[in-house]
């Protein structure tokens, strides 16, 4: 199968002034197209190193893509590189500067500058593509290598995405019948710890995942699975590739139960949300760590006024006792952090505002005010939900979460909205 090696040009990539985002990019379109990326590399605006990098990518890669460095400007060095890389002359193309001057005439200008004309240099042989959203063509020539390509995008991430359609035109046509296009499925979960999920995700991925690569992607609210896998591009193959995605998913259900969900934001609020919906359920919150992190989530959708009853930041206890009736005994005798000043803050916030569901927050964010018997990180939650016609239930837990106190935050927003999903 081919692969592409991908060599991003500019100074302010390396000095950290511009983040790269040519080469993720790029990295996901070529990998969808069917032409995974191997290695890249990152070069300032140099001709030797560009052209030791174009080497270098030809000799892992049938197809090097390099981006950046095709201004107008002396400092772009991409063209002369690439035709020292390739041993080529570079040359004016005299229907490249036709296209230059359609391109002038088309908005209203005329001569074409010194500069400008420099964006019909290009080594030879070889051919272009016409850039749709600016004046610098891609270049496409074959070598350095025997069947390899290396074909030059301008920098502008919107140019390179606009050149991109020609680039997989010509990619399909050159590698006909070689490429490998990935499928890939997403699985959202919350709730377990990545040192829990992937023992046993491997352990099912090891019998029923042949063909199927697992990635984990942990961030503050959950685990993500990435499923992955490649084919040669036939219907029958796709549809071979489909039924390993499937029967993979299919066997890591039971161990995902009750801890993964299905959102196409991969935010857990999408989920408990259309489940509100679906039921004509209303919901309000109550959190004191969080600082109404919950609420602010929730907003953020569209939509949400159709779910969202209203939140009280219930940081003092004053507060607790007075907005959301959360007893003064309870408060002195149990301390905020406790499972009866949580259920009582989701109950009363839920009867205050007229919802069926509550949330109820209370823990120690830290850095400062844990104890030993209530450590940083611990919080306890609740959430209130009807239940069949009789009173609510109202479920709680005591969680430690650990990081700072970002962390502590984000994790406890997820985890109530994980245990109103129930
Ligand atoms: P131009 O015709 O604009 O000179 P060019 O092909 O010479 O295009 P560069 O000069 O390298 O491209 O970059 C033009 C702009 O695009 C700069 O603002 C640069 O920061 C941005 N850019 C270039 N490469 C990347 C990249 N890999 N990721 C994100 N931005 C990039
Ligand atoms: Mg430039």
């Amino acid at each position: 199968s081919v692969r592409a090696a991908v060599v991003t040009v500019g100074e302010e990539l390396l000095s950290g002034a511009t983040v790269d985002a040519n080469a993720a990019w790029l990295g996901r379109a070529l990998g969808a197209l069917g032409v995974p990326v191997e290695r890249s590399w990152t070069v300032g605006d140099r001709d030797d190193a560009i052209a030791e990098s174009v080497l270098a990518a030809a000799r892992v890669a049938e197809l090097v893509i390099v981006t950046g460095g095709l201004g107008p400007t002396e400092d772009d060095r991409t063209r002369p590189a690439l035709a020292r890389a390739l041993g080529a002359e570079l040359d004016e193309d005299p229907a490249l500067v036709r296209h230059l001057e359609g391109r002038l005439r088309a908005s209203g200008r005329s001569a074409l500058s010194d500069g400008l004309r420099r964006l019909a240099l290009r080594p030879t042989p070889g051919r272009w593509l016409a850039n749709p959203a600016g004046a610098a063509p891609g270049l496409v020539f074959e070598g350095p290598r025997e069947g390899g390509w290396v074909i030059a995008l301008p920098g502008v991430p919107r140019e390179m995405r606009g050149l991109f359609p020609a680039v997989a035109d010509f990619v399909r046509e050159t590698f006909d019948g070689r490429l490998t296009p990935v499928l890939q499925r997403t699985l959202h979960t919350t709730g377990l710890p990545e040192s829990e999920l992937a023992p046993r995700v491997d352990a099912v991925a090891a019998e029923v995942g042949e063909g199927v690569e697992v990635a984990f992607l942990p961030d503050l609210t959950g685990v993500d699975l990435r499923l992955t896998t490649r084919h040669d591009g036939t219907a029958a193959a796709r549809a071979a590739a489909e039924e390993r995605l499937d029967r993979l998913d299919h066997a890591l259900r039971p161990i995902l139960a009750g801890h993964r969900f299905e959102a196409s934001s991969g935010d857990l609020v999408e989920t408990v949300a259309a489940l509100l919906e679906a039921r004509g359920w209303w919901l309000a919150t109550a959190e004191s760590c969080t600082g109404g992190l919950v609420a602010q989530r929730w907003t953020a959708r569209a939509g949400s006024s159709s779910t969202f009853r209203g939140a009280v930041v219930a940081y003092h206890n004053d507060v607790k006792e007075r907005l959301l009736d959360v007893p003064r005994a309870v408060l002195e005798a149990q301390g905020a952090v406790s499972e009866p000043v949580a259920r009582a803050m989701a109950e009363g916030v839920a009867r205050r505002l007229d919802a069926q569901c509550g949330i109820g927050i209370t823990g120690v964010a830290g850095p400062g005010g844990g104890s030993e018997e209530k450590p940083v990180g611990t919080v306890w939650i609740a959430a209130t939900v009807p239940s069949n016609g009789a009173a609510p239930c109202t479920r709680a837990g005591r969680f430690q979460f650990g990081g700072d106190r970002e962390s502590v935050r984000v994790r406890a927003a997820q985890a109530a909205l994980h245990l109103l999903h129930g």
